[in-house]
Formats: structure tokens, C-alpha cells, sequence
């Protein structure tokens, strides 16, 4: 048994979850059940940023208080738990007593390399970062194109960041720290070996908009969001205790961060630096997901393509919604969204695919009433073999492979059904030993599909009662009806 922790990244409340978090929350959530189904002690960790401008900013959009605003979207990102039905252990909000302690502390154990200077330079609220030269590209911030690059001139404290540039790359190149997948990886390397400049982590009251972590034993100073944020991973361990889950978890666990490209750099950089700094063990793996397109293009509200979560779920259901993310969306790469492909999905795979196997077997097996099993045929389900190349896909995060491999199986049995025609077989015995065969398959693909579609898994499991020495089949309603 080991201990296992994985997180998601914290989001922004400025405004509601949209469908690239929710991928990235399920990414998380399938990890974290197949974990548990393998018999580790797992803690799933999930969030939000709330300390940020851009909050700032939105809540004086909205007429509210900076406080009732991020609370009020806090709750909308928590009931992504029942929505998605998301497994996460903890819920930290960054406004929380015990984080803003933990990154006060924080900051503290990392003060031998924080100094004070006087800066100048080109910040995007978007991104909540000074940019340098080489960030920008025709005098705007490639992901925020939209937001004029705000200048800023004030004493800031900065970050050594420049002190760990050697051990970063070694330990990045190394994969003591490892970064999946292998291109987001070189990105990093490539990003170190160009220099690494220290990093801004504080900033006036004033331009904080009088929100934020105060710096410990400088009033005037809010913590960079940044700063703050990423302790958040460790606070909800205990930090500044070192003991507890931090020393089950992040001491002697396996540790994982599941976050989207645009923030790599934070948590490969910045976030190791920090913890170099503080003498803290460093995360295991970092595991960067593509982003969401919605037909062919960008999510943003101006163009009026963002996809509700909330609202696929109500439509087409949970699990309909966790498999596709999972199965259409490549883990590596960018992907698109689009109703139209949603729903071809849903009625191939889900529909006709899963459902209808289901379906078809259970009432067959219905009639012949319990079926006596020898204990071989039992543990046929317990030894199954090539199941290895399913580890290793979740091992890589290649949930889109995993499903493909899952889908394979289904229609092999789906093949096997047709050339049998079991619906023709006169002879009983006959019968129940195709039936026999053909609820053990479905019993592996049950198990397979447990951390990707909980609920259909359960359905399911009621259809198909082993018990000791036999099995009962009953027909079922249909898991996914066809749109
Ligand atoms: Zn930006």
C-alpha cells in the first residue's frame, strides 16, 4: 500500500467553472479512484484561488464585496463535487485561516532569499505576472491578447529564483521531478537553461486592490497570488506542522499536480524553487493537460463559446460527460468540444455500445434463473491477463487510450455475441455457458470502467449478481438511453 496524494490546480472565481476545469477535475478523480480501487491511501485535493486581482476586479464589476464574491463563486466550484461526482478528499479555499497561515509561514521559511527591490515592468492581470521581452509578442500577452499589459513601478520583494537555476534543471532532466508529458518537459528545460530571472512576490496594498496575504512583518506589502496560491498544496497537509497527512503525504507519498499548460512553469519552476528554498521535499510528478476548444475555437466569453459543465451534466448525465472528456479530448495534446461530437459519442460508444451489451446479455441470461458456478470459472474474472497495458496507461495519464482499449474489448464480445446467436440456442446448457462467458467479459470491462463511470458501473452491477458459486442476471433499463 502506498500513500498516494494528487491535486487539481486551484482556479480563479472570477468567474463560473467552464469545461477545461472540469476536465482537469476528472483527470484527478479517475486517478485518484484507481488508486484507491489498488488499495492506496489516497488524498484527492481540489480548490480555489480567491486571493487574486482579477477577483478584485470582477467583484467591483458585479457591485459585490471582494469577500461575498469569491464566496459565492467558491460554492458554485465545490458543487462540481456532485455534479461530476469528484471523489476530492479536501476542498482549500485560499481565503481560509489555515492557508493564509501556512503561506505566511511559508514565507517565512524561505526569507534568506527574498530581498527588496525597486521595479518596473509590463504586468497582464490575466495571467497574474510581470512579463518579460521574451513573454511578449507584439506588445500584448499571447494568452491574453484581449488585456492591455498593465505598467507597474514600485519597491516589490523578490525571489532568488536565479540561485536554483543548476538544481532545477538537474532536477527536472533527471525526473526526480518528473513532468508528463516528454514535450512539456523540454518546454521547462528549455525555459531554465534561457536564464532564470528572480521573480516578483509581493506588491503594494494599493495595486492589490487592499486584497491578498499581507507579507509577514511588512504591512504594506500584499504576497504575490502566485506565492500564495501554491502553498495551498501543502497547507491543506498541515503546513507549517510537519507531521500528520503532510508527513504521510508529502513526506513519504507519491505526489502528484494535474494542471493545464498555460501554468506549467509555476508549478515546475517557481513552486520547486520555493520549496528548495523552505527545505520541503518536492512534488513527484507534474502531469500537464492541453486546453478545451469549443468548434475549432478558443473558450472565451467574448465570442460567447463557453460550455457549462453544470449543463451537459443536467442534460446528458455524469458520466456521459467524465467519458467523453476522457475518451475525445487526446491527454497530451489540445482538443476540441462540440455538441455534434458529443453526441455522436454518446450514441456510438455509450448508447450502443456499452449500454446495448449490457442490455442484451442481461435479458438473455435473465430466464435461466441462477447459474451454478465452479469456482474455475470464478476466478477467471480475478486472473485475467493483459490487463498490464491499463496500468500503464493511467500510469502515463493516456486516458483517451485506456478507453480506446476498453471499447476494443466491448466489441470483441459484441462479435462474439453476433456469431453465436445465442438468441437461437435451444439447448440450455449451451446457453449458459455462452452467458457464462460472455458475464465474465463484461465483468472485467465493469471493473475497468469503474474509475471513469461510477454510476453506469453501478447500474450495471445490479444487472449482474455474482455470488458465492453462482450468478443471477436481470434485465436492466437502459444505462445510457439513445438520444
Ligand atoms: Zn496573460
Amino acid at each position: 500500500m502506498k500513500n498516494f496524494f494528487v491535486s487539481t490546480a486551484i482556479p480563479y472565481v472570477n468567474s463560473k467553472p467552464h469545461i477545461g476545469f472540469a476536465l482537469e477535475a476528472i483527470q484527478a478523480d479517475v486517478i485518484a479512484r484507481y488508486r484507491r480501487f489498488a488499495g492506496d491511501s489516497v488524498f484527492y485535493l481540489s480548490g480555489t484561488d480567491e486571493n487574486s486581482l482579477k477577483n478584485v476586479l470582477s467583484a467591483k464589476e458585479a457591485g459585490m464585496s471582494v469577500s461575498d464574491f469569491v464566496t459565492k463563486n467558491a460554492e458554485v466550484f465545490k458543487s462540481l463535487k456532485a455534479a461530476l461526482n469528484l471523489s476530492w478528499d479536501d476542498f482549500i479555499r485560499t481565503t481560509e485561516e489555515r492557508h493564509v497561515f501556512g503561506a505566511q509561514k511559508l514565507w517565512e521559511a524561505c526569507k534568506d532569499d527574498i530581498y527588496e527591490k525597486e521595479y518596473k515592468g509590463l504586468y497582464c492581470v490575466g495571467c497574474e505576472e510581470f512579463k518579460t521581452s521574451k513573454d511578449i509578442i507584439n506588445g500584448e500577452c499571447p494568452e491574453h491578447p484581449n488585456k492591455k499589459l498593465e505598467e507597474v513601478q514600485e519597491k516589490n520583494y523578490f525571489f532568488k529564483l536565479s540561485k536554483y537555476q543548476d538544481k532545477l534543471e538537474k532536477i527536472i532532466s533527471s525526473d526526480e521531478l518528473k513532468i508528463v508529458p516528454e514535450r512539456r518537459k523540454n518546454e521547462i528545460l528549455n525555459f531554465i537553461k534561457n536564464g532564470l530571472e528572480d521573480f516578483s512576490v509581493s506588491r503594494s496594498r494599493e495595486r492589490a486592490g487592499e486584497w491578498g496575504i499581507p507579507v509577514p512583518s511588512d504591512e504594506s506589502q500584499i504576497m504575490y497570488v502566485w506565492f500564495d496560491a501554491l502553498s495551498n498544496y501543502i497547507n491543506t497537509l498541515g503546513y507549517p506542522d510537519l507531521g500528520g497527512n503532510f508527513e504521510k503525504f508529502w513526506n513519504n507519498g507519491e505526489t502528484l499536480h494535474v494542471i493545464g499548460k498555460g501554468i506549467n512553469r509555476f508549478h515546475t519552476v517557481y513552486w520547486p524553487a520555493m520549496l528548495l528554498s523552505a527545505g520541503l521535499p518536492l512534488p513527484k510528478k507534474v502531469f500537464v493537460h492541453g486546453y478545451i476548444t469549443v468548434d475549432g475555437q478558443k473558450i472565451s466569453k467574448s465570442l460567447g463559446n463557453v460550455v457549462d459543465p453544470f449543463e451537459l451534466v443536467r442534460k446528458y448525465g455524469t458520466d456521459a460527460l467524465r467519458y467523453y472528456l476522457l475518451r475525445e479530448i487526446s491527454s497530451y495534446e489540445d482538443g476540441d468540444f462540440s455538441i455534434e461530437k458529443f453526441e455522436t459519442r454518446y450514441n456510438a460508444d455509450l448508447a450502443n455500445g456499452i449500454g446495448n451489451l449490457v442490455a442484451r446479455v442481461s435479458a438473455l441470461g435473465e430466464k435461466l434463473g441462477k447459474i451454478n458456478l465452479d469456482s474455475e470459472k470464478l476466478s477467471a474474472i480475478e486472473n485475467q491477463t493483459n490487463l498490464e497495458r491499463y496500468d500503464i496507461w493511467i500510469e502515463n495519464f493516456e486516458f483517451d487510450k485506456y478507453l480506446t482499449g476498453v471499447w476494443e474489448d466491448i466489441s470483441k464480445v459484441d462479435g462474439k455475441i453476433n456469431l453465436d446467436k445465442p438468441w437461437a440456442i435451444s439447448d440450455e446448457s449451451d446457453l449458459r455457458d455462452k452467458i457464462i462467458d460472455y458475464s465474465i467479459s463484461i465483468a472485467v470491462i465493469t471493473k475497468l470502467l469503474k474509475p471513469f463511470l461510477p454510476e453506469a458501473v453501478k447500474k450495471i452491477e445490479k444487472c449482474f449478481i455474482w455470488s458465492e458459486g453462482s450468478l443471477s442476471l436481470k434485465k436492466t433499463e437502459a444505462i445510457f438511453p439513445r438520444l
